[in-house]
Order: C-alpha cells, then sequence, then structure tokens
C-alpha cells in the first residue's frame, strides 16, 4: 500500500547505523508507485543542534542511496504552527504553566514516597498543577518564566478513551498517563518534540509514522494531542532498534558506527546498507 512516511533526525550529531536503520525503514514503508517518503529536520533544540551535522545528513542519507521528495521540512522554521496548536490547547484549559528547575523536581520526587514512574523514569510529581491561580499570576506578571505542561487528566477527560494502530503491535489503548503531564512548551525554545512532531507530521500528511521502538510510549502522547487538536490520526510502526556486537542499543555515542566513518573507512553504500538490515 501506498504511504507517506518520513525521516526525521536531529542535527545534534553524525548519522549512525540506527538511523539508516529508520531511514531506510520509512523509505520501504512508504511503498511502491504512489508512496511518498519525505526528510524532516527536527531542529527546534536550537542549542543543540548545529548546521554542519545538517548538511552532514543529508549527504550521508543521498550517499546511501535514499531520494526524498523535496522540500525538506526543517521544524524551526515553523514555530507560527506549533504556537497556534499551543494556543489552542491554552484557550481549552488545558495547559499550566510549570515553574519548576530540574532541581527542585528532582527534589520532590525524593520527598514523597511511592512517586510515580513511568516507562522514561518518575513523573513530573504536578506540583505546579496544584498552585493557587493568585500565586501563578504572580510569578507570572513577576516574568518568572515558565514551561508550559499538559494536564493530562483534564485533557483524557476532553478526550475520551482513545486506540491507536501499530502495524507490529495492532490496536494499542492509548495511555498518556504514563508519561504524565508533559511538558509542550520548554521555556528555553517555546515548543517541544511531542508538540512539535505532532503537528508537523499531520501538517506533511504523513499516514504512516515509522519510527524506533524507543519512542513508542511518546506515541500515546501524540494520539492524545492528535484528538485534542482535531488532526488526522496516521497509523505507526515502531521497528526495533539495532545492538552493537555487545548487545547495547546503538546510540550516538558509537561513533565508530557512524555512516561518516564507515564511509571513509572504504565500505561501499550496498555494505553500509546491508549493515543496516537492509539488502
Ligand atoms: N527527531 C527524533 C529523533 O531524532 C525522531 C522523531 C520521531 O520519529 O518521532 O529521535
Amino acid at each position: 500500500m501506498a504511504e507517506t512516511t518520513r525521516f526525521a533526525p536531529s542535527p545534534t550529531g553524525l548519522l549512525h547505523l540506527g538511523h539508516a536503520h529508520s531511514a531506510l525503514f520509512a523509505a520501504a514503508a512508504a511503498g511502491g508507485p504512489g508512496g511518498r517518503f519525505l526528510l524532516r529536520v527536527e531542529d527546534i533544540d536550537r542549542p543543540r543542534c548545529r548546521p554542519e551535522f545538517e548538511a552532514a545528513i543529508l549527504e550521508d542519507l543521498a550517499w546511501l542511496g535514499l531520494a526524498w521528495e523535496a522540500p525538506v521540512r526543517r521544524q524551526s522554521e515553523h514555530a507560527a504552527d506549533h504556537a497556534a496548536a499551543l494556543a489552542r490547547l491554552e484557550a481549552e484549559g488545558l495547559l499550566y504553566p510549570c515553574f519548576c528547575t530540574r532541581r527542585e523536581i528532582a527534589e520532590e520526587i525524593a520527598r514523597s514516597a511511592g512517586a510515580p514512574h513511568g516507562p522514561e523514569g518518575p513523573l513530573y510529581p504536578g506540583t505546579c498543577r496544584r498552585l493557587a491561580g493568585s500565586e501563578r499570576a504572580e510569578r507570572l506578571a513577576a516574568g518568572v518564566s515558565a514551561a508550559l505542561r499538559l494536564d493530562v487528566s483534564a485533557a483524557q477527560a476532553r478526550s475520551g478513551p482513545l486506540t491507536w494502530q501499530d502495524a507490529a503491535q495492532g490496536e494499542i489503548r492509548a495511555a498518556p498517563e504514563t508519561l504524565g503531564d508533559v511538558v509542550l512548551a520548554r521555556r528555553d525554545i517555546g515548543t517541544s518534540y511531542h508538540l512539535a512532531v505532532t503537528v508537523d507530521d499531520a501538517l506533511q500528511g504523513i499516514t504512516l509514522v515509522t519510527r524506533g521502538q524507543d519512542l513508542f510510549h511518546a506515541t500515546h502522547v501524540h494520539r492524545l494531542l492528535q484528538a485534542l487538536l482535531g488532526l488526522p490520526v496516521p497509523r505507526w510502526h515502531h521497528h526495533g532498534l539495532l545492538a552493537d556486537e555487545s548487545g547495547r542499543r546503538l546510540a550516538k555515542r558509537h561513533d565508530a558506527l557512524s555512516l561518516r566513518v564507515l564511509r571513509e573507512a572504504g565500505h561501499a553504500p550496498e555494505a553500509v546498507r546491508r549493515m543496516a538490515g537492509f539488502a
């Protein structure tokens, strides 16, 4: 079946074999005639992104033999789309400002016995959700900077029960509460991974979102955001992650397995595609 898929790397380092697997997976999932494979540069985290990594990503993907449909969507150029989505959620009363520093959150979690944990660690304890309105207003008026968090139980009350379809695992009950009140706008960049990825997948007309199993839990949040924002609902395919010889997941620190190093060591694109699990 022809699908619109995308590969969405962040230009915070060089691509490694795990990224090659993900990119080749997305391109193959677009299917035959009529399928579209798009590329999106996820560069909202400005301090961590570098133009030279973006250039290297495009070059390495082309070297691997991938061809994507132009134009490349650069996420940082679409801040207005992200802000509009945020404003809609805010107008519905589903967001609250969070003034907590990382340290305050860690201290609060350490204080409360039995603090709830999700798949990615302890959940935000909800300190700022419980702030009195007057206290909140005072801090905002004093110019204290704040992130914006999703009030996940209010949001679920609004959306009702949701499900989503994973090509490998079938129908999944959306459980966004497992990630708690996630940040939708960081105080430094005014948006977040969850918000930007959801809005951009919709605006790019993605019908099948492919990505690694490590992001499976994020999909619960994205499904909820789609319902709240009235966005079309794609299907998902979370693929397995490549591991190194010792069974550890490949990550950016494995520079030895970056496509750049493999290429400079004389490996041909076909050989690297094979290493990434694609003949
Ligand atoms: N930009 C994300 C990453 O580099 C992937 C985005 C997604 O597929 O949801 O891990």
